[in-house]
C-alpha cells in the first residue's frame, strides 16, 4: 500500500489496540485518516483541527453519514466535530481527548508554532497516547530526484536523530513514555537508513486522575466549523 495508508494503519491500530473513546486528528487537512477512523467502533468522539478553514469546509461532508449508516446504525455512539485552531493554541474544547493524531504535521510549522506544540499537545491536552509522524531527512537519498525537501511547504525534515532528540526532550518534559517506528523501507541494504516515514508513539506515564484538572471555562479560540452525530442504537 502506499506511504499514506500505511500511516493511517499504524494509527488505526494503536486506537483499537488502546480502545480510544476520544480521538483527535491535529493537522486533518482533507479528513481522509478521520473517514477510516469513524469506522472505529471503540471512538464515541472524533474531531479533527486544522487551520485551513477552506479545506475543512470542502472536505467536512466526507464525514457525514452514509445512507447504510442509517438504515445500519453503530452499536455505540459517535459524535465527529472539525475545528479551525492551531496547534500553537490552547483551547478548551481540546481536554478530554485520550488520543491524538499529528500525521506529517510538525515538519508544516513554523518556529514558533513548533515551540508551542509540545506545551499545548502534551501539557494541555495531555492525552494518553499522542502519535506523531514526520519525514525521516536520513532517508532523502533513497528519494530520486530529490533536491532539497520532500515538499515546498516543509519547514525542516528531521534526522531520527533530530527527531527523537525532541521527542524525547518533550517525553521527559510531560512525563511520557516514547517509542519509535516507522513506515516505507527501502531496498535490500539500506535498512542503515531507516524507514522513509519516522513515527513516535508517546503514552502517558501517570494515570489523567493524578494530573490537576485543567481550568475548561478558559477562553475559546477554536471554531466549530461541523458536527454530525451518528445514528446509533444506543
Ligand atoms: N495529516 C494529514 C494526512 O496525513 O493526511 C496531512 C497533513 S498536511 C501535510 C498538513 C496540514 O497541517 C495542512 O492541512 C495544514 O493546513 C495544517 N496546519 C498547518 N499549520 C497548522 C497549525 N498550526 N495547526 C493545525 N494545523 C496546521
Amino acid at each position: 500500500p502506499p506511504l499514506y495508508k500505511q500511516r493511517y494503519q499504524i494509527v488505526l491500530e494503536l486506537v483499537e489496540k488502546f480502545k480510544a473513546k476520544k480521538v483527535v486528528d491535529l493537522g486533518c487537512a482533507e479528513c481522509t485518516l478521520l473517514s477510516r477512523l469513524k469506522f472505529c467502533n471503540c471512538i464515541e468522539v472524533l474531531a479533527g483541527v486544522d487551520t485551513d478553514l477552506d479545506l475543512l469546509r470542502e472536505k467536512m461532508y466526507r464525514l457525514s453519514p452514509l445512507p447504510c449508516e442509517y438504515l445500519q446504525p453503530r452499536g455505540s455512539p459517535l459524535t465527529v466535530r472539525l475545528y479551525q485552531g492551531s496547534v500553537a493554541v490552547k483551547d478548551p474544547y481540546m481536554l478530554d481527548f485520550d488520543f491524538v493524531s499529528c500525521i506529517e504535521l510538525i515538519e508544516h510549522l513554523d518556529p514558533p508554532v513548533l515551540e508551542k506544540f509540545p506545551e499545548v499537545v502534551f501539557g494541555y491536552m495531555n492525552p494518553a497516547i499522542v502519535v506523531v509522524s514526520t519525514p525521516n531527512a536520513d532517508f532523502n537519498p533513497l528519494l530520486p530526484g530529490l533536491m532539497g525537501f520532500r515538499h515546498w511547504d516543509h519547514r525542516f525534515e528531521w534526522s531520527r536523530e533530530e527527531f527523537q532528540a525532541w521527542s524525547l526532550d518533550a517525553a521527559n518534559k510531560y512525563g511520557y513514555t516514547v517509542e519509535f517506528t516507522g513506515v516505507g523501507r527501502g531496498p535490500p541494504g539500506t535498512e542503515r537508513l531507516g524507514y522513509c516515514t519516522q513515527i513516535a508513539t508517546f503514552l502517558r506515564n501517570f494515570p489523567k486522575s493524578m494530573l490537576p484538572a485543567e481550568t475548561k471555562n478558559a477562553e475559546r479560540s477554536y471554531k466549530l466549523v461541523y458536527e454530525v452525530v451518528y445514528p446509533s442504537l444506543k
